[in-house]
Parts: C-alpha cells; structure tokens; sequence
C-alpha cells in the first residue's frame, strides 16, 4: 500500500479524504497544530518524517475576503509551502495531488472555462492560489492539480451551514444573484480524487492539470432557495419562506475581494480520461442539507 500523507485534514475536503483514500493506501493525515503552512521548516519536518509516495494537500487559506489584508501569509500557505511539497515530490518520485479554484478565472467569459483558458485571477487569493499551480508545473513533479468551486460539506464552515442558519433565524434572506458558478461538493472530490488516483498508479490518468466541479451552475441566490426549499422539503424547522430567498446584485453587497461573475469550470477533461459522468450539482447537495441539519449546532 502507498504511503498518502493528507495536510489538511481537518478541512472540508481534508476530512472527506481520510475516508476516500482509506482503501487504497496507509494514511497519515495532518492538521495545522501538526504541520502549519506558513512555517516552512514544519513542512520540510514532516515529509521527511512521513517519506510519502504521495502527497495530498487540502490545507490552503481559503479566507478569500482576509487574504486582500494579509496577502504574505495567504501567498505562503498557497504557494511558497506548495512549492516544498512540489520539489519534495520531484526529488523522491512522489505524486502531489493538489486543489485549486475557479477564482483564477476573471469571469467575463460566457462559455465553460476550460484548463487552456488563460488565468486572469482579481483578488489575492485566486492569484495565491495561481502561484501554487504554477510552482508545481515548474516543479516538473508528478502531480494531479484539481481545479474545484464552491465547495461545501455536510460539515465545516461552507455558504450552505450559513444559509441553514440563517434560515431559522430571519424572515428574509438577500443573496446576490450576478455571480454564477458550480456548488461541489467536498465528498464527491474526496471520492474522485481517490479513483483519480487509483488510475494515476496504474498509468490510466496522466499527470497535470484538471477541473473538477459538479455539473451545471446556478447563481448563489439560486443555491441560497435551493438550500431553503430542501429544508422545507426534508422537513428541517425553517424560518424564512423559500419566496423570501431575495436576489440582490453584487453592487448592494460589497465585499474586500473581487468576486468572477461567471466561474463554472468544463470539467470534461477528467470525465473523458477517467469515463464517468459527474452528477448535476443537486444531488450531492440534497444530502449535504440532511447532514448539517443532524450538527448540534449550524
Ligand atoms: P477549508 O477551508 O475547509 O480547509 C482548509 C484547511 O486548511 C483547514 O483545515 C485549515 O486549517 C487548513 N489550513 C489553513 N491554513 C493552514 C496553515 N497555515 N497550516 C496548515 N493548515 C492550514 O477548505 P476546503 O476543504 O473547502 O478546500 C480544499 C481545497 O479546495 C483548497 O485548496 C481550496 O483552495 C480549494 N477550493 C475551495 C473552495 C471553497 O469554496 N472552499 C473553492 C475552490 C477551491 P484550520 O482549520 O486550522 O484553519
């Protein structure tokens, strides 16, 4: 069995891998009291304690609005400790498995973005994490880059947790409704990225770059009613009425991060070379409500 060494695991999709890659390989997962991203010689620490055959990292600073305020810190765990895992990768022969973001992407197109698409990205964040790709390309290590959106879980801090819970305390809801992309959720990358995996060992899925969302998109207003109207539909105790899910523009919620308008990834790259076919972006969802309704607290 492959020696997998998970940074991150304490993340959405960190704790979804523990259980994906349980199967296929001896596991040693870290979180950041373990390993911090931002001190580098922890990181180097801990590879050469491990000595993966392969390295997956979910840990990233995903503060997309704090990153504008804090961009070294954000460019360090996103790029400069991607970078170590890139050259510890080419120098023992490991893979690095890796996830990036739609956020690369400016979002003036009107077609799918496809990976030969030029990154533009417009804030901190979405540029930190275009650092990190680009260190592992240069790297030349074997690697699988995911580039993912808008990932939740029925666990962590995600939209959908939000939205719940903002939905059993207010009667009305504002969501923007301008900017449109794929909701993914944090189990089918964790599932994917295992069988991905499982064909990267046996030469049936090249090393590189691929996008990995669900499929079809919606804006987040339309996933804030879809969110509603499940809780509705399951049964979950529910405040505001599914007709109360407002849509504003942007412009009436600004936010410190500039945010594409238009992010949905063709993720049919990965759909060839691996033959499946992702599921429209329900119906993971659906489940994911089911789940944070069971927490203690949304
Ligand atoms: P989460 O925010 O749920 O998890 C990120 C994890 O990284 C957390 O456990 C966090 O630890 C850890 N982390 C942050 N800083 C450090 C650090 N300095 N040292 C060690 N660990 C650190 O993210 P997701 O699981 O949702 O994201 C997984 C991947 O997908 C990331 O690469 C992200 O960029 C990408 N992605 C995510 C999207 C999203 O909507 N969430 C959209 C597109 C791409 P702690 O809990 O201690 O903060």
């Amino acid at each position: 069995m492959a020696s997998v060494l998970i940074f991150g695991k304490d993340g959405q999709v960190g704790t979804e891998l523990q259980r994906s890659l349980l199967p296929l390989a001896s596991l040693h997962a870290v979180n950041r009291s373990q390993a911090d991203l931002g001190q580098l010689e922890q990181i180097h620490h801990t590879l050469k304690q491990v000595k993966p055959k392969i390295i997956v990292n979910a840990a990233a600073y995903t503060a997309v609005d704090k990153a504008e305020t804090d961009s070294e810190r954000a460019f360090c765990v996103n790029a400069k400790a991607v970078e170590v895992m890139a050259d510890y990768a080419k120098n023992h022969h490991a893979l690095l498995v890796h996830y990036s973001t739609d956020y690369v992407f400016a979002g003036d197109q009107s077609q799918p973005y496809q990976e030969t698409d030029q990154p533009n990205p417009q804030n901190v964040y979405g540029h930190s994490k275009l650092a990190g790709e680009t260190h592992i390309m240069e790297s030349g290590c074997d690697h699988l880059i995911f580039r993912t959106s808008w990932v939740y879980a029925g666990h962590g801090n995600n939209f959908m947790r939000t939205m719940m819970r903002l939905a059993q305390q207010r009667e009305q809801l504002t969501v923007v409704d301008d900017q449109f992309g794929t909701p993914t959720s944090a189990e089918m990358l964790a599932d994917l990225t295992a069988l991905a995996i499982w064909a990267h060992q046996r030469s049936q899925l090249e090393s590189g770059l691929y996008h990995l969302t669900a499929k079809d998109q919606t804006s987040w207003h339309g996933f804030a009613q879809f969110i509603v109207e499940q809780m509705v539909a399951q049964g979950i105790p529910v405040r505001v009425k599914p007709e109360q899910v407002l849509a504003i523009p942007s412009a009436q919620y600004p936010t410190p991060a500039k945010r594409p308008a238009f992010s949905y990834l063709d993720s049919s790259k990965i759909e060839r070379a691996l033959a499946i076919e992702l599921p429209a972006w329900p119906l993971h969802a659906k489940r994911a409500v089911a789940q944070l309704a069971q927490l203690a607290h949304l």
